[in-house]
This record gives C-alpha cells, sequence and structure tokens, in this order.
C-alpha cells in the first residue's frame, strides 16, 4: 500500500467540493463532481472526483462503497458524450509522489479533442 493513507482535508479538490474554491463544472451527481482542469493538457481536459473522501485510486479503490466506485466508473463515459469525445479519449489516474499525484483528493483525468499519442514520452 502506498504511503498517503491520512486524507487531508486542506487540498484544493476539497475546497472546491466545499465551494470555497470556484470551479468550472462539466457533470456532477450525488456520488460525484467533475470540473474543467485549471491547467489543462490537451484541448479538452476534465477533472473527476468522488465527493467523498479518499486520497488516491489506491485509496478509494480498497476502502470505497462498490456504489460509489460504479458511480465513478459509469460518470466516465457519461462526461466522455457530454464532451464529444467520439473519436477516443484518455484517463489517467496519477497515484503517490512517483505517480506524479499532486492533489491528494482522489481524481480522474478525462484528456482528449486531438490525438494524444503515446502514453509516456520517452
Ligand atoms: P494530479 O497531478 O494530482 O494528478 O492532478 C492535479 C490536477 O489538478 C492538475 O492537472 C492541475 O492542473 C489541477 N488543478 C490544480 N489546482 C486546481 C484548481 O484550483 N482548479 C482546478 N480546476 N484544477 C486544479
Amino acid at each position: 500500500m502506498i504511503d498517503i493513507k491520512n486524507y487531508n482535508k486542506d487540498n484544493v479538490f476539497g475546497k472546491i467540493l466545499r465551494k470555497e474554491i470556484p470551479s468550472d463544472p462539466v457533470y456532477e451527481t450525488e456520488e460525484v463532481y467533475a470540473f474543467k482542469d485549471i491547467n489543462p493538457q490537451a484541448p479538452i481536459h476534465v477533472v473527476i472526483i468522488p465527493k467523498k473522501e479518499y486520497c488516491s485510486f489506491d485509496d478509494f479503490s480498497r476502502s470505497s462503497e462498490e456504489k460509489t466506485i460504479l458511480a465513478m466508473i459509469r460518470s466516465i463515459a457519461i462526461i466522455a458524450d457530454i464532451l464529444k469525445l467520439k473519436k477516443g479519449y484518455r484517463i489517467i489516474s496519477n497515484i503517490g509522489d512517483f505517480g506524479g499525484q499532486e492533489i491528494p483528493h482522489f481524481h480522474i483525468h478525462i484528456l482528449g479533442g486531438k490525438r494524444l499519442g503515446r502514453i509516456i514520452t520517452p
């Protein structure tokens, strides 16, 4: 198990959920919230987060209720439809320090709007 175990409520996505800082919404349900990334890495770049508190995908997949896991996974294709990503897209979840995770509230990036190329540039 990776070493982010204690959820820190002061993280940026926690603040976005509490509306302490603004965000640009794309999709919202009882379980999930999706909004535009502030520093897009592709023409379309949206972040999907659960409303419940998990540090990372690792934490989420071990600890979350099944209905929340289902809600997160099902939201991806719904959001892809909203964003009209008919030609394809990429989902990414960075986990922990070596995974490049900056914000310790579990999130899935959804990127598209152009041909994205190889997953990692050498
Ligand atoms: P990570 O590196 O943790 O996987 O991704 C964090 C993402 O959050 C980055 O893509 C970054 O641009 C985005 N981000 C950081 N601060 C904010 C913010 O205040 N608002 C929004 N919408 N996105 C943010």
